[in-house]
């Protein structure tokens, strides 16, 4: 709610709406309060009194009346009208909507081709002929004004319901055993009720103009009791000779629906989820940089990170999700990147070729370096020349990185063409090659398949070719294998390691399954809240590992025909990063952390093949050396 309050005053026209608003209805309110002359006693004498005469600040209508004293009882009658009719329309309409939309089938058939019939209509002729069967009067206005805007309410919340009635939660509940009246009060009524008070707080105005429509014609409010609508229309016939008898009124009707139609609109941009959680605002073509100084090139492999630093800044809140993180991978080799979830594995991944979504992502210092050439902060253009050409990603869940609409062969063709000059032709064999190669059966009736068509290893399998498509030297590959099953697994494990070992690719293997990186990875990376914790030959860290968080996790990995050992899991969370403890990290979950562990970071020991990151070893290195 606070929050709510929070956009929509930050919002500058919706604050002068709601002002605006507030002051009309607080006049409205105090009205019968205030020492005002009676609206209805007419006064032959004083008619067409100019503003400012004395007595009378906005003069005298065609009848003497004070023309001030009729304006406030007016509002307040064309402000309670409106009003009413719009919580008549929008109680009715919802109800009939949601109705409609809950249900379905055959109710809801019946019922919105009845509300379609009511829409067939011009709705100020069936706002007439409403009145016109009932007789005029303000009462019969309000049933009609408030009659025409139904369907509107009813179309749109329909539309809303439809989609929810189908959601898992929805099904949840009906499992679960509850009625049909009690899921609509309790998952689908809060669902739609920001809508509901969206349609009403932009078309409120609209019902107040429609009113003052009716009055103005004549068929609304009665004389001599006068809105705003009826004070118009008494002052037609004098709106050349005594113009402010007309202003007076239509002023007061302009400054009414605009503050209704500014708030309005502030109320929806600040209850749209999408729009308030910055959904429509893009983030950049590449993470924002903002290094203050830029380490040394180091130069050693084909990717070089160099105390890498990447954090979100959301609000006041800085979240270090990498946390001077260096990593080399030598030509051809595949390193491992291993750590539970949340411990900053993908952001590490994105922020190579600035991927990370800015705002919030800031990458705050280090380097990434790819042949030697810097690729934090490198102008766009030459980024993107990169991007799938010589760098290439792989992702856990394809389906959600293939375009749904598209053929596979068609998206790994563009994935070629984006970046070589060849014809449309020879790209499409190319896919069906890089299909081939990825070992699709029947690759050229699978090129045809749309990405829904084939199987969670299949589409893996589509990822793997389109991230092979230009020979990249280097491939990025985000737990591409969690979401499948352990036999896939195993076949598109062995088929990376046959084509990096074909192709000299080389590999950065991101998991948090240490019985991944065993049978794929050189080396591993151990990551915990934003750092590299323990490096090491995979054979060496396996073996012994060295940080007791490493040997957890190690400990979290069953082995084939050892039934009895049991499975350990690692107590506790990780810390959250825009709050890290003072000391190590870990020290909090750690059965071994002294006093000093807690007090000053612990940097990272890189004597020799293997770098630790703890005071108490659960090896010594120093001993080992670089034989490991
Ligand atoms: P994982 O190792 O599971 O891939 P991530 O790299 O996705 O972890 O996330 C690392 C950390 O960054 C997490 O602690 C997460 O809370 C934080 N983080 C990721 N995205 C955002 C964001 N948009 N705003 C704030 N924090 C984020
Ligand atoms: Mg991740």
């Amino acid at each position: 709610m606070m929050k709510f309050l929070v956009l929509l005053v930050r919002n500058r026209l919706a604050a002068v709406g709601g002002v605006l608003l507030l002051v009309v209805v607080l006049l409205a309110l105090v009205t019968p309060l205030l020492p005002l002359q009676p609206p209805n006693v007419t006064n032959t004498a004083d008619r067409f009194l100019a503003p400012f005469a004395p007595g009378h600040l906005l003069g005298t209508d065609h009848l003497g009346r004070d023309l001030l004293s009729r304006l406030l009882w007016g509002t307040r009658l064309s402000l309670a009208v409106g009003f009413a009719a719009a919580m008549i329309a929008a109680t009715i309409g919802a109800a009939i909507g949601i109705v409609a939309g809950y249900f379905g089938g055959r109710i809801d058939n019946v019922i919105m081709r009845g509300v379609d019939m009511l829409m067939a209509f011009p709705y100020i002729l069936l706002a007439l002929a409403i009145v016109a069967a009932l007789g005029p009067g303000l009462m019969n206005a309000l049933i009609a004004v408030a009659a025409v805007n139904v369907p509107f309410f009813a179309r749109n919340i329909r539309g809303i319901t439809v989609g929810i009635a189908n959601k898992e939660f929805v099904e949840a509940a009906r499992l679960a055993g509850m009625g049909h009246w009690r899921i609509i009060g309790i998952e689908i009524l809060p669902n739609v009720l920001p809508v509901i008070v969206i349609a009403v707080s932009t078309t409120i105005g609209w019902m107040i103009l429609e009113t003052a429509g009716l009055s103005f014609l004549g068929l609304g409010s009665q004389p001599p009791v006068a809105d705003l609508g009826s004070m118009l229309g008494e002052a037609r016939s004098a709106l050349i000779t005594n113009p402010h008898t007309s202003v007076v009124p239509g002023v007061m009707i302009l400054v009414i629906v605009m503050g209704i139609n500014l708030l309005g609109d502030g109320v929806r941009d600040a209850l749209d989820p999408r729009l308030r959680s910055g959904a429509l605002t893009r983030p950049m073509p590449a993470t924002t940089v903002a290094r203050d100084t830029v380490p040394a090139p180091r130069g050693e492999g084909v990717l070089d990170l160099t105390e890498l630093e990447t954090q979100f800044h959301v609000g006041k809140r800085i979240f270090r999700a990498v946390n001077k993180v260096s990593l080399t991978v030598a030509p051809g080799e595949c390193l491992g990147v291993i750590g539970e979830s949340g411990s900053g594995k993908s952001v590490t991944a994105l922020s190579i070729m600035g991927l990370v979504a800015s705002p919030p992502g800031v990458i705050t210092g280090g380097r990434a370096d790819y042949r030697g050439e810097d690729l934090v902060g490198m102008p766009y253009d030459k980024l993107r020349s990169l991007r799938g050409d010589r760098i290439a990603y792989i992702f856990q869940d394809p389906l959600a990185t293939l375009h749904p609409l598209y053929r596979v062969g068609e998206q790994l063709r563009e994935a070629i063409q984006v970046h070589h000059r060849v014809g449309r032709a020879e790209a499409w064999g190319r896919a069906v090659d890089l299909l081939r190669s990825v070992r699709i059966p029947n690759a050229e009736n699978r090129a045809r398949a749309y990405p829904h068509e084939l199987s969670g290893g299949m589409r893996q399998r589509v990822g793997i070719a389109m991230a092979l498509a230009n020979e990249p030297d280097i491939i990025i590959a985000d737990e591409p294998t969690t979401a499948l099953d352990v036999t896939v697994q195993a076949q598109i494990l062995s088929l990376l390691d046959d084509l990096r070992r074909e192709r000299g690719l080389a590999i950065v293997f991101i998991t948090h399954d240490f019985g991944v990186v065993g049978q794929l990875c050189e080396r591993v990376s151990v990551m915990y809240a934003g750092r590299i914790v323990e490096e090491g030959p995979t054979r060496a860290v396996l073996d012994a590992p060295a940080h007791p968080y490493t040997r957890r996790l190690i400990a979290c990995v069953p082995e084939l025909g050892q039934g009895r050992r049991r499975l350990h899991s690692i107590p506790g969370l990780p810390p959250p990063v825009d709050n890290l403890p003072d000391g190590c990290a870990f020290a909090p979950r750690c059965d071994k952390a002294q006093d000093a562990c807690r007090r000053c970071e612990v940097t990272l020991d890189t004597a020799g093949a293997r770098a630790v990151r703890c005071l108490y070893p659960e090896e010594d290195l120093s001993v080992q050396g670089g034989t490991a």
